[in-house]
């Protein structure tokens, strides 16, 4: 038996769908004292494991001020990555990573299960796990976890050295990666293993959240022509955001072309008033613009600030009472690693040893970790198992043979690379 057959065969579905269970159970909501919890976990388990396990307790205040920190959306004062590694350097050195925190569960009402169950159950013949965080992306955490552990099982490392990392804070910016990076994390190639349904995922469009606060002048609603209505003046703004949002998707790159908004701009909240019979005086919306892999976050946010000053030109009341733009919350630059580089090639390789045909290729249209990894000189792709599509839903769920497959493509391409 081969190297590749040996480790191959060394894959135990039952303890994978059990590390996935556990790891379900520990319920890491972003900002929670379990996504401490379940890094301390990993860490133990990869230390059982054997292998060279580092806790990356973060310096929140060095990283908080640093110039380049992605931000953040929860309070936390306490924030764990984990590296485990294995090897040599007598060979390429391989980063599979996987973020362990997960978004807040929303409705509990929408969930027709425990979120935090673990249970595994038969839907359409299928087997599946439902539960926060099953598809983004635990499954492909333990799928890294199961596909080392069958490698070390058979010694399937003999030149090059494989890192296993579990970050936090992916959700909210990136926090548990930059911190990585600040430490001196690196490695010649990353794979994140986040839901692609094995697809293989090299960039990723970027997302800003902006806020536009619009003033006008309250009256009582019966003196209206004698006030001016926030709301009212946000209305053609709004027609030119989404007249822009069809211009930056009209030619998308040839990776994107699969989505009808890659670049997506969207409002998700709007608060005006306080009186029914009043006119609004104020009106603030937030919303969301995606960045092309083409362009800086710098020019994104030009480009959005530049179509509402022209809008207040001419507009005699906002031309007086301009339209403030700010830029809170999380940031995620846009993505983009070369589709012959090495990571690529080397899941396509393994995809097709393992499955006989080669995988997709295509960009993601929202922001991941792969863009702070690939600024930090560590080319990087992402490919795992789970359908983004349930991702941050109710009844969230992956698929177990998917994750099953995804550990096996990890099996080969650790020996193929690093036997
Ligand atoms: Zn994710």
């Amino acid at each position: 038996m081969d190297l590749t057959t040996q480790a191959l065969s060394a894959l135990d579905r039952d303890r994978l769908d059990a590390s996935l269970a556990t790891l379900i159970r520990i319920p890491s909501v972003v900002g929670t004292e379990a996504e401490v919890e379940v890094a301390e976990y990993l860490a133990d388990q990869w230390e059982l494991d054997g292998l060279e396990v580092t806790r990356h307790d973060l310096p929140l205040t060095t990283i908080r001020s640093h110039e380049d920190y992605p931000g953040e959306e929860v309070v936390r004062t306490r924030a764990m990555s984990v590296t485990a590694t294995y090897g040599n350097d007598d060979g390429p050195h391989i980063l599979l990573l996987g973020h362990t925190d997960v978004v807040p569960i929303g409705d509990i009402d929408a969930w027709s299960a425990d979120p935090f169950s673990g249970d595994i159950t038969i839907v359409d013949g299928k087997r599946i796990i439902f539960g926060r965080g099953t598809c983004d992306m635990k499954a492909g955490m333990a799928a890294v976890w199961e596909a080392v552990r069958a490698v070390l099982a058979v010694d399937g490392i003999k030149k090059g050295r494989l890192t296993i990392a579990s970050v936090c804070g992916e959700e909210d910016g990136g926090l548990g990666t930059f911190g990585l990076i600040q430490a001196g994390v690196r490695a010649d190639v990353c794979i994140i293993a986040e839901p692609t349904s094995l697809a293989i995922v090299p960039a990723n469009a970027g997302a800003l959240t902006f806020r536009l606060t619009v003033l006008g002048k309250a009256i009582h609603a019966s003196r209206k022509s004698e006030g001016v209505s926030a709301f009212e003046k946000f209305l053609p703004i709004h027609e030119a955001l989404q007249k822009l949002e069809l211009e930056r998707n009209a030619d998308p790159d040839a990776l994107f072309e699969r989505w009808n908004f890659p670049f997506a701009l969207s409002i998700g909240t709007i608060h005006a008033g306080d009186w029914s019979s009043s006119v609004p005086g104020k009106l603030v919306a937030e919303g969301r613009i995606g960045v092309r892999p083409d362009e800086t976050v710098e020019q994104a946010k030009q480009t959005l600030e530049r179509v509402i000053a022209d809008m207040c030109a001419v507009d005699p009341w906002l031309a007086a009472h301009p339209i403030l733009v700010e830029w809170p919350g999380g940031m995620f630059a846009p993505g983009n690693t070369d589709i012959l580089s090495a990571p690529v090639q080397m899941l396509q390789r393994a995809h097709n040893d393992q499955n006989g045909s080669d995988p997709q290729i295509y960009g993601a249209p929202y922001g991941s970790d792969l863009r702070l990894w690939n600024r930090a000189g560590v080319p990087t792709v992402q490919y795992g198992p789970g359908d983004v599509t349930y991702a941050h839903t109710a009844d969230e769920f992956v698929d177990l043979d998917e994750t099953f497959a995804a550990a096996q493509t990890f099996v080969r391409l650790i020996v193929n690379e690093l036997g």
